[in-house]
């Protein structure tokens, strides 16, 4: 699942909060005042979590013989 960073906009507060999918486009009250005035920010988790397990196997995309 991933985790996502919020940022209130009435008290500025900044809190993390993992999400299921499903709660994605929903933006949860800050745990600091209680506003649901918050916005959602690019996890810094997410970005570091790319592929770092690269297995370089078989290429499928050579070739391309169809018309
Ligand atoms: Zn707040």
């Amino acid at each position: 699942m991933p985790l996502y960073e919020y940022q209130c906009k009435n008290c500025n507060e900044s809190f993390e909060k993992i999400v299921r999918f499903s709660e994605a486009e929903q933006l949860p009250p800050c745990p600091n005042c209680g506003s649901t005035d918050t916005r959602k920010k690019i996890s810094a988790a997410a970005a570091l979590g790319g592929s770092s397990s690269g297995s370089t196997g078989g290429g499928c995309g050579s070739g391309g013989g169809f018309t």
